[in-house]
């Protein structure tokens, strides 16, 4: 099974920080944004390889038609199981990547956030990008 591309990146990087918090002001468009990158080239049931879906149980999220597996749009993600809101992290993501070398305490005064939830997210999204280039990873989790 070929790991599919997630552009969000170059998503991000093609906006400015004003844009960018215009765009992504709402944790619904942070989903919508992460299915059209995420199954950009057509959807691939991870349990079955299965290519047919149909809708899930939540907005932006799919199930195969095969094995009835739902996979959500943050799935597999760093955005899944974020303990911030959507935006928000989002927004951190979009530091993360135009600044790496920004303090996770700069990050936590900017996005009004605990410094620990700021380091550690940042840590992950560092990670995730250093092993998979994107915001995209394997693990099942
Ligand atoms: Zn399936």
């Amino acid at each position: 099974m070929v790991e599919k591309a997630l552009d969000l990146r170059n998503i991000f990087k093609s906006m400015d920080i004003e844009k960018f918090l215009n765009t992504f002001d709402t944790p619904e468009k942070c989903h919508s944004v992460l299915a059209v990158a995420k199954w950009t080239n057509g959807f691939i049931c991870r349990k079955c390889g299965g290519v047919r879906y149909g809708k899930g149980k939540s907005e932006y999220s799919r199930r195969c038609t095969s094995c009835k597996t739902e996979e959500s749009a943050t799935a597999h993600t760093i955005f899944h199981h974020c303990r911030i809101e959507l935006p928000l992290a989002f927004e951190l993501a979009y530091r993360v990547c135009g600044s790496p070398e920004m303090p996770a305490s700069e990050l936590a005064q900017i996005l009004d956030s605990r410094h620990m939830t700021c380091l550690k997210f940042k840590k992950k999204i560092l990670e995730c990008i250093t092993t998979h280039g994107d915001f995209a990873r394997n693990s099942k989790d």
